[in-house]
């Protein structure tokens, strides 16, 4: 059984792309198969893995735009996990997309695609989804593909404000185009734990939305800053820090959530 996590917040510079990358090499360590899919045009998670997208002829923009077969992009990176990589090209995606019908589904059907070519023996444990900064066609999308949200949060004090409008667009996906989407709570990201301050919005935020809140938060650590650089996650450079560990932790816990009887 493949589990589709959407890693989604309008607001840019929380973290999705890092969790993506962390959770990614995180889940591969535990032995399961990954695939991250790079849906923001500025492609950071596709640099992040070590890949300049500039030296890349297919992506995710062909995938989602011109029906090519996602297993043509996908390649595999050293951190044990594939990539369906994004490049710039796919800042036109949302524009091209806008009048097709059915754009909602094209991800979901692209991936439905990739399983069935890959065969049941060869299937993903887990497809990691890394939505753009917008509430656009692409995180639709997204969202529209995933089993699961998850929100990545950086607790402070107007975080909430963007939380609700995620929660609309969630609603509207639930009510239009699927049913079966879950948010699987907040993520706490660039966390301060010495502040009482960081600990008190996350309460707030998640009473006011009846939120889950995923633990255990992730430490706000310099270490993050140099992992892109060397074009591999924080587990691989960063082995034994803080950050890794956490991200670890809630790999864990998301795997037994993903073994919970679905509702
Ligand atoms: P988003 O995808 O939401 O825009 P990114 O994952 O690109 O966010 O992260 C934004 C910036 O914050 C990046 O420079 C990243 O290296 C940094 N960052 C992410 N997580 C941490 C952390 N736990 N501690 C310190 N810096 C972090
Ligand atoms: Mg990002």
């Amino acid at each position: 059984m493949t589990t589709v996590l959407a890693i989604a917040n309008q607001k840019g510079g929380v973290a999705k792309t890092t969790t993506v990358a962390s959770l990614g090499a995180a889940l591969a360590e535990r032995g399961q198969r990954v695939l991250l899919v790079d849906l923001d045009p500025q492609a950071c998670l596709t640099f992040s893995l070590g890949v300049d997208p500039e030296d890349l002829e297919l992506s995710v923009h062909q995938v989602l735009t011109q029906g090519l077969a996602p297993a043509e992009a996908v390649i595999t990176t050293e951190d044990g996990v594939d990539l369906l990589p994004a490049t710039i090209e796919l800042a036109r995606a949302e524009a091209e997309l806008l009048t097709r019908t059915g754009r909602e589904h094209v991800l979901k059907s692209a991936l439905e695609d990739l399983a069935e070519a890959d065969g049941p023996d060869h299937a993903y444990d887990w497809v990691l989804l890394d939505c753009p900064p917008s509430l656009g066609v692409l995180t639709v999308a997204a969202l529209t593909a995933a089993q699961g949200v998850l929100v990545p949060l950086q607790c402070e004090t107007l975080s909430h404000r963007g939380v609700g409008q995620l929660l609309d667009t969630v609603h509207d996906v639930r009510r239009f185009t699927n049913r079966r989407l879950e948010v699987w709570g907040v993520l706490p990201t660039l966390f301060d734990g010495r502040t009482n301050h960081a600990r008190t919005v996350l309460e707030t935020i998640s009473s006011t939305y009846e939120l889950e809140v995923v633990e255990p938060p992730i430490p706000k650590t310099i270490k993050f800053a140099e992992a892109p650089a060397a074009g591999r996650s924080i587990l691989s450079t960063q082995r034994t820090g803080k950050g890794a560990q956490a991200y670890r932790e809630v790999a864990g816990n998301l795997v037994a959530r993903a073994q919970r009887p679905r509702r």
